[in-house]
Parts: C-alpha cells; structure tokens; sequence
C-alpha cells in the first residue's frame, strides 16, 4: 500500500507554527508520511501529496494575500491533492479561501483546527485495511459531520461540553500538539487560546475566540516529556499569555485557576533543567509575582512586550488597558528580576488619527526604553475591526516614514545590546552547523555553529580547525559562547545571523 504523503503550509505566528507541527504529528502517527518544507515556485510536482494543510494567518492583508499565493502554489505543486485551509484567516473569510478552487479547497475554520487529529485518524493508514480515498467530497462530509458533533456536544452556554459527546472526538483547542519537533531546534508549547481583549485594530480575537487554557497538571505533564526527551528548552505559545488561567488541579470538582506566574513557579520546582522562554507578553501583567517566577536563571533573559504605542491618546484609542508610563515600569522591573535581558516590542506606526505630537511621544518611550528590537509595523486596516473605519486614517507614505524612525532605534539598541556582551559568556542553543571549504583548491573546511543565546541573539561560533574533528553539536544542544561582537551590516539588513562569538568545542 503507497504510502500516502501530507504536506503542510504554515503562516503567521510560533502557535500557528506550534499547531501544525501537532497536526502533523496526529498524520504521522496515522501512518502518513508528513512534508513541512515550503514549496517554492522552484519546487518540483509532487504526485504522491494525497492532502495537503494551510495554517493561515489574518493579522494583515499581506499575510492573506501570502496564504492565497501558498494556495495556489501547493494546487499547481501537488496536482492529486485535496487542500484543507485552516487558521484564522479560514475563520474569519472562508468563502474568500473556497472560492480559489471550489473543486479541490475544503474550508476548516481556524477555532476547529483540531479537528485535523480526528481526520487524521478517519482516513488512518494504519488502521484501514482498505485505504479511505481522499477526496474534497469525504474531507467536507468528515468536516461537516465532526461539526455537527460539536453543536450537538454545546451546553446551554454554548461552551462543549466534552461529556455530552458521543465519539471519541477530540474537541479541545490543545489537541494539537507533539513532543518531537521536525522544524525547530527549540520546542513550543501552546499553553493558551483566544483573547479576552478587543483591541481597535485586532482581527486576532474575532478569528481565535475567548482565552482558554491548558490546565497546569497538562502543561506540566507534556513539559516533563519534552524534558524526558532530552529537550533543552521550551518556548511558550498562545494568542495572550497573560490570559493564561488554567486549571490548578485535575479534579474536576476544584475550580481554582493558576495565573501565568504561578504556572511558571510550578514548571520551575517540578522540572529539573529544562530552561523556559516566554513568547509575548502584556505590560499592564507585569507585576511583582511575574518577576518573582521569571527570577530563576532556567528562565531565558528574553521578552517581547505587545506595545503598540507610547501615546496614551492612541494606546485609548485602540482600546489598550494601559498607559506608555505602565510600559517603562514593566520594563524596569523586568531589569530589576532579570539584570540585562532582551527586550523587544511590537509597535503600530501610522494608527488613525497619529499626530507628529503622539507619533514623537511613541519615540521618545523607545529612546527611554532602550528596547534590543522593536518589530515597527505600518497600521493595516482589518474588516470587522473597530479601527477599519477609524478617520483620519494616514498616508502610507508618512506610515513608513514612522516605521523607518522606528526601525533606525531598534538597528542602534540591538547593535548597542549585542556590544554589551562582547567578551561575555553566554548559554545557546545550537540550531545549525555547517561546514565551508576554504577554496576549491584547499582541502581544509572551516566549521560554523548557529546558535541562539539565551538572551535571544543569533550568534555565528567559528569552530577553531583544531577542533573541527571533536565539535559533535547538534540542534536541540547547549553550547557555552563568547560574544565577539555585533554584525552591524547584517543587523540593518535583518539577516538572521546577528553576532559572531566563539565556541568552545
Ligand atoms: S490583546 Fe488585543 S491585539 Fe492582542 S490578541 Fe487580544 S485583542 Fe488582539
């Protein structure tokens, strides 16, 4: 029996990247074979892709632009296959999606993504003796069919209601999920769903519904088998993590809920050395217990704040519980736990109605912040957002003219943040290793280590030649490095190497 491959797309964030390598897992574990490489406009036909998947993201208009090229990239690359497009953009515009070939798409909306393990399971290799053919008829039965289920599975306050269900369906938005990672030297683990914000600008929360969390003894238990899988780091993933709330115990009679930082304290005293990285976070929940959990050196000197504006009149506007005063004091006590760490931020330049005066106040809170990175993003009009209709919008020009000033400081504050740790000893995690021929002609190779230090900088190591024979890292391994120094050229340009260190071997 041929076996049958499934290839995957994935856009937008590490939970999208996080969901599918799970999905890919429930197919692999079906008996599939599983494809995550991109395709590219070079890649050749692909007859044996029986389905293919596209997690999708909706937090620009680029971004669904990306995902109806991928669409139409993977119909031309695997002409046998049937596509299922999921993720939010699937949620939020599915007849947009359908509409791109109604013959070969099957719709699954973002919020059922984790419906792929049950259909992985329906058309399982292993577990069929006559191979259930994949066609969009039988994928759009299976799909309409398993969401009748869930209707029928809903209480009174629309929540499932795991109980009333009849099959095994697995109905949780954290099915989804593997402790072997194909993708990423650094593992993930979706802890948290949803949002409970409404933002002007977000079409996130439209397209990913109300938080939702794993409960502690779960997050617990898949972090001990990564741990147990000789895993050195974890990085965790969901829509706000600062929503997290799960559930303290697995007695379903005790309602008490953990918070973030008590999750965090939790791991830290259940695990032995598996080291932790948070991947976002709110400024208005940094707070005393917060800073007290991420103290532990196994917790990684690295943070992302999601800002978007140092001007208390748009940060109002955009329906943002906090003010550019609440920021600069998460960020001091965030130094104050954790002594130098990397911090980055999201900032929207360019909202309806930013003034030069609110724009130079967004400025003046990056200078004061001294962030390592802000990601400066041009404000992108989302249907179904309160800010979509939102006047005076701003010129596109002006938008990048803000975001370029924006840019300049972060290139400066991660050049001046990598330079601070020039001669320093770090902790990395290797994620590559290649090997370069000093020329045609001279046999010697010159080795190189990529790796990512804990405080979130992508070093290059040159392995010395003496060492060459004896340097065995692999991905996934803790290497001890010393910062040399930044690569300015490649800072400015974004290349994803940004410093040079040595490694030693
Ligand atoms: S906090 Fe705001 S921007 Fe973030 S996901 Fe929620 S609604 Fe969207």
């Amino acid at each position: 029996m041929a076996q049958k491959t499934v290839h995957f797309e994935t856009l937008g964030c590490r939970l999208n990247q996080d969901e599918t390598e799970g999905a890919a897992r429930s197919f692999l574990e079906e008996g599939f074979l599983t494809d995550l490489e991109p395709l590219t406009a070079r890649s050749p036909i692909q007859e044996n892709v029986a389905l293919g998947v596209v997690n999708t993201c909706t937090v620009t208009g680029k971004a669904e632009q990306k995902a109806r090229r991928i669409i139409r990239l993977l119909l031309e690359k695997c002409p046998n296959a049937v596509v299922i497009v999921t993720g939010c953009y699937a949620e939020v515009d599915p007849s947009s999606i359908k509409q791109i070939d109604e013959e070969k798409i099957a719709v699954l909306p973002g919020t059922k993504k984790y419906l792929l393990s049950s259909i992985a399971k329906n058309f399982s290799v292993n577990k069929n003796a006559e191979l259930k053919k994949i066609t969009i008829g039988n994928v759009e039965d299976l799909i309409e069919s398993f969401c009748k289920e869930i209707e029928s599975s809903k209480d009174e306050s629309n929540t499932i209601n795991t109980q009333n269900k009849k099959s095994n369906l697995k109905l949780d938005a954290f099915t989804l999920y593997t402790p072997v990672f194909e993708k990423h030297s650094r593992a993930s683990i979706k802890i948290e769903d949803g949002c409970n914000n409404s933002c002007a600008f977000c079409r996130i929360h439209l397209a990913r519904g109300k938080a939702v969390s794993l409960s502690v003894p779960d997050v617990l238990k898949r972090v001990k088998l990564l741990e147990n899988n000789g895993v050195n780091e974890v990085v965790f993933t969901g829509v706000n993590l600062s929503q997290y709330s799960g559930l303290k115990y697995d007695d379903p009679s005790r309602k008490e809920q953990a918070s973030f930082a008590e999750l965090l304290t939790t791991l830290l005293a259940e695990t032995k050395n598996i080291r932790f990285r948070i991947s976002s976070f709110y400024p208005q929940y940094i707070d005393e217990s917060f800073c007290n959990a991420i103290k532990d050196e196994r917790v990684q000197p690295s943070f992302h704040l999601s800002i978007q504006s140092g001007s208390d009149r748009i940060l109002s506007l955009m329906n943002r519980p906090y003010t550019a005063e609440v920021v600069l004091n998460a960020i001091r006590m965030i130094r104050n736990a954790k002594g130098n760490p990397f911090i980055a931020c999201d900032i929207i330049a360019g909202f309806p109605g930013e003034t030069e005066e609110d724009f130079a106040l967004t400025k003046k809170m990056c200078e004061k912040a001294s962030f390592s990175w802000i990601h400066a993003f041009p404000f992108s009009p989302r249907p179904g957002t309160v800010a979509y209709n939102m006047k005076p919008s701003i010129p596109e020009r002006v938008k990048g003219e803000r975001v370029a000033v924006l840019t300049d400081i972060a290139v400066k504050g991660k050049i001046a943040y990598i330079n601070s740790f020039a001669g320093k000893k770090v902790t990395a995690i290797v994620e590559n290793s290649r090997s370069l021929r000093l020329s045609k002609n001279n046999p010697f190779e010159k080795k190189y280590i990529h790796a990512v230090t804990s405080n979130f900088i992508h070093v290059q190591c040159e392995v010395s030649t003496l060492d060459i024979a004896n340097c065995k890292y692999k991905p996934g391994d803790v290497v001890d490095i010393v910062i040399q120094k930044a690569l300015e050229e490649n800072i400015k340009s974004g290349a994803e190497i940004e410093a040079l260190a040595t490694v030693n071997c």
